[in-house]
C-alpha cells in the first residue's frame, strides 16, 4: 500500500456563530487509507467532512490535499472538489434528470466531457453499481439503495482520488442497506481512498484501515478498528461505543 498522503488537516477549526464545532482538527488520510469516522450525533462529522469538500469554509487551520494547501481565495474549488467526491445521506439526486442523465450531470458541465465520452463512461460506472437496467430511469422510481447507488456512481463519474460518505446509509431501510455497504466495499477493495462517517460498526470492522472517534469537535481517539472497538483507550471513546455496539 502507498504511504502517500491524500489529505493533510492541521489545525482545523469551524465555528457556526457562537458555537464551536471543530476543534484544533489534526487528521492525515493515506492513499487508499478506508478511514470510518465515528461519534455521537452533533460531535461535528458532518462538518468535518463538509469542509474536507469545501461546502464549508474553514475559520482556521490546514487543508491539505494531495500536497496542496488549499485556500477559498486563492483556488478554484469546484476544481478541488473534482478530486474529493461526496455522498451524501440523503442521495441529492436530481429529480427531474433520468439516472444517466444524473451520472452525466458533472462529468459534461463541469468538466466540459464531451456527451458521448460521459454517456459511456456513465454506463461503465451504472454497470459497476448494478444498475444498468435504470439508465433511462427517473429517480422517483427508484428504492433508496438504488438512489444511493446512483449517487455512488454519479460521484465516481468525476474520478475523484477520495471519496467522502457522510451517514451513507443511515435513510435507507434495513434490508437496503447490505447493496450500498457491499458497493462501497468493492470501491475500497479496488484501492479507492474513502472517509466514511457511518453508524455500521461492522462495515468499519471489516473494511476501515482506521477508525476516528470524534467527540465535541475533537479527534478523541484513533486506532484501527478492532482495536478502538474491542480495547478503547479513552473513557469518553467506551462510553460510545458501549451505547451504540
Ligand atoms: P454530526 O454530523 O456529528 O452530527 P454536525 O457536523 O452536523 O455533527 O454538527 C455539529 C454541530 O454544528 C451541531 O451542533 C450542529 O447543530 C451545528 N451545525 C452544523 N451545521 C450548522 C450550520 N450550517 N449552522 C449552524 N450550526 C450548524
Ligand atoms: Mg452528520
Amino acid at each position: 500500500m502507498s504511504e502517500s498522503v491524500m489529505i493533510k488537516v492541521e489545525k482545523l477549526n469551524k465555528s457556526f456563530g457562537d458555537l464551536h464545532v471543530l476543534k484544533d482538527i489534526d487528521f492525515t488520510v493515506k492513499e487508499s487509507d478506508v478511514v470510518c469516522l465515528i461519534g455521537a450525533s452533533g460531535s461535528g462529522k458532518s462538518t468535518l467532512l463538509r469542509c474536507l469538500n469545501f461546502l464549508e469554509i474553514k475559520d482556521s487551520g490546514n487543508i491539505v490535499i494531495e500536497g496542496d494547501k488549499i485556500e477559498s481565495d486563492t483556488h478554484d474549488l469546484n476544481k478541488v472538489r473534482t478530486k474529493v467526491g461526496m455522498v451524501f445521506q440523503h442521495f441529492h439526486l436530481f429529480p427531474h434528470k433520468t439516472v444517466i442523465e444524473n451520472v452525466m450531470e458533472a462529468p459534461v458541465y463541469v468538466k466540459g466531457i464531451p456527451k458521448k465520452e460521459a454517456m459511456e463512461e456513465a454506463r461503465k460506472l451504472l454497470k459497476k453499481v448494478g444498475l444498468s437496467d435504470k439508465e433511462n430511469v427517473y429517480p422517483s422510481k427508484l428504492s433508496g439503495g438504488q438512489k444511493q447507488r446512483v449517487a455512488i456512481a454519479r460521484a465516481l463519474a468525476m474520478k475523484p482520488d477520495v471519496m467522502l460518505f457522510d451517514e451513507p446509509t443511515s435513510a435507507l431501510d434495513p434490508e437496503l442497506v447490505g447493496e450500498v455497504l457491499a458497493t462501497m466495499k468493492e470501491l475500497a477493495e479496488e484501492g479507492m481512498t474513502m472517509v466514511v462517517v457511518t453508524h455500521e460498526m461492522g462495515f468499519a470492522r471489516e473494511v476501515a484501515d482506521w477508525a476516528v472517534y470524534m467527540h465535541d469537535g475533537k479527534i478523541v481517539e484513533v486506532g484501527h478498528p478492532e482495536e478502538l472497538f474491542n480495547n478503547p483507550k479513552e473513557a469518553r471513546t467506551k462510553a460510545f461505543l458501549d451505547s451504540v455496539l
